[in-house]
């Protein structure tokens, strides 16, 4: 059959005009490496809801690929993999390239919004045992209630012992619910505005529900749980305060949609980055430059604290990496000449919700990676911006390896936004952006992406070490 000609003018327009085309159809010749890929995305992060189950997992895996604890190594070769592990919660791994001092570094986050219980969380009412919880990062707290969740976490006995503390991932463990009000008793619930239809003091956790058999004992259920828990991990009330208790969605990742195309699941916000900023620096080969993966804490609530991008553990990192690759430059001067990735995911357009977004700038489902120039709010305030030369870069390595990217802005100008830890890789003077898949409903119990954008994110922070 003879193709149509095309005239002058669809020629020109062809030459001159943005094409945005679904990177399914670009990328159809690897559908099933996509769909390999998915399946052990979804198994990493159904297994590694926390920050600090993903740092362990990380570096087990780390350790089956030859890296080692950067503490237990005196001198760094060119090739040597060595890790960080930042207090069980936040996480550095670095290949060293030919020259050990040009460096480039992808960084994302391993927290996730979720309910992080009180000091003293324990009560009991109306014939239950409850947990107070204290939400953690940006959430719309009604979509908390009437889902089942796990918990996770660690605590202390007084005696300084730390016991593990998983319930909930297993079909033949119990879970924990928050109900909601009944919507025949919910008049006045109703009335009230979406951030306050479940308050803050509301988010309290169905724990247990049998009493213990003593006439002579006033709460009967709670002191069943302390049994439970003292015989089970030996631990008291008090020892709540020494822990780190976090309740997430119990629900393990699936497929969403006939066609499988797209994946629903807890914490993709931003283990989709994490594991796919792994997944590149263990499968970078030849690296020019000495490559890093930085897995930050706290991102959800600023940055702040020890763990966080904010903290100087990230100097600390560069000052231990050139004494023992023994070169002569300063932490400073290799992280201003750094080259970096914010790796974190952006919202993509929502069909039902589009009136927040502008359409010619927002990131779609099944587009590709997106490069995001700025993040932050109205105004720009609250981040960094990649600048010409930069966007240039990565703009040409996405084109020279054929990954299928795309761009766009958090949302309207005004109608909210967000940060990531961009402004904070950036203070050192670094050439940094935020690269990342594109989400529906974000900080969710149950985010979806899309499996080509996931892929196509891998393949870029894969070229981005590689090149
Ligand atoms: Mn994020
Ligand atoms: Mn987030």
């Amino acid at each position: 059959m003879a193709t149509e000609k095309k005239s002058p003018n669809q020629e020109l327009q062809e030459k001159l005009s943005v094409k945005k085309e679904s990177a399914w159809l670009l990328l159809k010749d690897k559908v099933n490496d996509i769909y390999d890929f998915a399946e052990e995305y979804k198994q990493f992060i159904g297994k590694n809801k926390t920050e600090r189950l993903c740092v362990r997992s990380m570096v087990e895996m780390l350790k089956q690929k030859n890296y080692k604890d950067i503490q237990t190594v005196s001198k760094l070769l060119k090739g040597d993999a060595v890790y960080k592990n930042i207090k069980g919660k936040s996480l550095i791994a670095c290949k060293i390239g030919s020259d050990p001092t040009k460096i480039r570094i992808i960084g994302a986050h391993i927290d996730s919004p979720r309910l992080d219980l009180k000091p003293y969380p324990l009560y009991e009412d109306a014939e239950v045992a409850l947990l107070k919880s204290h939400y953690y990062g940006g959430i719309k707290k009604y979509q908390w209630v009437n889902i089942p969740l796990a918990i996770h976490g660690v605590a202390f006995a007084k005696d300084g012992h730390c016991v593990e503390i998983h319930i909930g991932e297993n079909h033949d463990e119990p879970r924990f619910i928050i109900p909601d009000l009944l919507p025949h008793l919910a008049k006045d619930q109703m009335k009230k505005t979406g951030e306050n239809i479940i308050e803050g003091e509301e988010l309290n956790i169905l724990f247990a529900h049998i009493p213990i058999d003593d006439k002579e004992i006033k709460e009967k259920i709670k002191l069943n749980v302390l049994q439970y828990l003292y015989n089970t991990y030996g631990l008291v009330e008090e020892d709540f305060i020494a822990a780190d208790i976090e309740l997430v969605p119990a629900m393990q990742p699936v497929d969403i949609g006939i066609d499988r195309g797209l994946i629903a699941a807890y914490g993709q916000d931003d283990k989709a980055c994490a594991y796919t900023a792994w997944k590149a620096i263990v499968d970078a080969d030849n690296c020019k430059d000495t490559v890093i993966m930085y897995l930050a804490d706290r991102e959800e609530i600023g940055s702040m604290g020890d763990t966080g991008a904010e903290s100087f553990v990230f100097i600390h990192f560069m000052r231990e990496y050139i004494r023992k690759t023994g070169i002569t430059a300063t932490w400073d001067e290799l992280l201003e000449g750094a080259l970096s990735i914010s790796a974190d995911v952006t919202g993509a357009l929502d069909p039902t919700f589009k009136n927040v977004n502008d359409p010619n700038n927002v990131s779609y489902l099944g587009h590709g990676v997106s490069i995001e120039k700025y993040g932050g709010r109205g105004g720009k305030y609250s981040t960094s911006e990649a600048h010409a030369e930069y966007m240039q870069f990565l703009r040409s390595l996405a084109d020279k390896h054929k990954i299928p990217w795309q761009t766009g802005e958090q949302g309207k100008i005004d109608m909210g936004g967000g940060g990531t830890i961009a402004m904070f890789m950036s203070r050192y003077g670094m050439d940094c952006v935020d690269v990342g898949p594109c989400m529906l409903g974000m900080h969710s119990p149950y985010e979806v992406t899309s499996k080509v954008d996931i892929y196509c994110t891998y393949l870029i922070y894969k070229a981005f070490f590689e090149d």
